[in-house]
């Protein structure tokens, strides 16, 4: 085990509305829960024995934002009773580029929230409009302005393969994303996921996924454009400029012990995962009724741990040093994967250098496919 964790995740479920394509942990319309969440929020906490010394808090959700200033403030004021957050310490907040402007901004000032992570998905009305998202270019526009200069460290999201998108959609979206000078890029390909009204749309054949071949080109113009305006490649999804890479996501990567609460919530203490109900109203009601929160217990074996480790570290550009993963994790790379390690260095997906093995560029790009061999 590795210590107490130094790392909190807190998800925030609420959205003025779901997006077509999204099937996270949420409710839509549902503000009149939001003051029984925090009442909720401030029982769970109890369950730490001790206050928690933090590099980095992120709040997801849903849309963190979209509790507004004052109750933001008010969730602050109940972290601090167990969370204390070193100096320069990470704190993240998720919002929707609706819910920025200066009183929100003051807040979170105030709350020490230091980055910000805009979901702005794209500057391209259509796209938008095609996403299902509230918000307009412009509005990410002012964002992100009002942000910077609030001294907040921006991260901006852009999705690609959204229906009807092309390259040069994404392009366009990528120089609009570049002039706005984040700090962070995170770039998402659309999926499909059971359930949701996208998917539902696209078997009635109303919706058509781009194609594998323009799905790659996108993301090899975001590799690119990204990598010409200084952003660095840190992970397949992420790009930072120098010295702003996420740090919470690295504690993530580097399977770190971290804490979470709130509904959907998953901790991990080194070798357990243990999530909370997914549904909003039944974690309410179980943390208010005093009883357990949790949905699933995950107790991952030495192995599993070390091929998901091996998984999140070649999702990395860097990839992993094969020394220090055996030190790690009590595995080397070629106990756990040696057929498929042989097959992507074959394929010209990864290299085994130097004692380093990491992804290739065409690895990266199909990396979302190589990993369940692995596990
Ligand atoms: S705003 Fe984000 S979390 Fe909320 S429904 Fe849309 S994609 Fe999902």
């Amino acid at each position: 085990m590795s210590g107490l964790p130094r790392s909190v995740y807190l998800h925030v479920p609420f959205c003025r509305h779901r997006c077509g394509y999204c099937d996270f942990t949420l409710v839509a319309g549902r503000d009149d829960l939001i003051d029984q969440y925090l009442e909720a929020l401030e029982r769970e906490l109890r369950r730490l024995t001790q206050p928690l010394e933090i590099d980095t808090l992120y709040l997801g959700g849903g849309t963190p934002s979209h509790l507004g200033g004052e109750r933001l403030e008010r969730l602050f004021a109940m972290l601090r009773q167990t969370l204390h957050p070193v100096e320069h310490a990470e704190i993240t907040l998720e919002a929707n580029p609706l819910d920025v402007n200066e009183p929100f901004v003051a807040a979170a000032r105030r709350c020490g929230v230091t980055r910000v992570s805009l979901g702005s998905q794209s500057l391209d009305v259509a796209t938008l409009r095609v996403l299902d998202r509230d918000h307009m270019p412009d509005d990410v526009r002012r964002a992100s302005g009002m942000l910077a200069e609030a001294g907040m460290s921006r991260s901006l999201d852009l999705m690609t393969a959204a229906p009807g998108q092309t390259v040069t959609d994404v392009e366009r979206d990528l120089e609009a994303i570049v002039s706005l000078e984040p700090e962070h890029v995170s770039v998402y390909c659309l999926t499909w996921e059971q359930g949701t009204a996208f998917e539902t749309q696209r078997r009635k054949g109303l919706l058509e996924p781009v194609t594998d071949l323009a799905e790659r080109a996108m993301f090899e113009a975001a590799i690119d454009r990204l990598g010409d305006a200084g952003f660095e490649h840190y992970e397949v999804s992420n790009f930072a400029r120098p010295g702003h890479r996420c740090r919470h996501n690295e504690a993530y990567w580097d399977l770190r012990p971290w804490e979470a609460f709130g509904p959907g919530a998953a901790r991990f203490d080194g070798r357990t995962r243990v999530t909370n109900h997914r549904s909003t109203t039944t974690w309410i009601k179980r943390v208010l009724g005093g009883h357990d929160p949790t949905g699933d217990r995950d107790a991952m074996s030495a192995e599993e741990a070390a091929r998901e480790r091996l998984v999140v570290g070649l999702r990395r550009r860097a990839g992993i040093t094969v020394a220090d993963f055996e030190t790690v994790s009590g595995f080397t790379p070629r106990q756990l994967a040696a057929k498929s390690i042989d097959r992507w260095i074959a394929d010209g997906l990864a290299v085994e250098e130097e004692g380093r093995l990491w992804l290739t560029r065409d690895g990266l790009l199909v990396s979302d496919s190589l990993w369940a061999d692995v596990l």
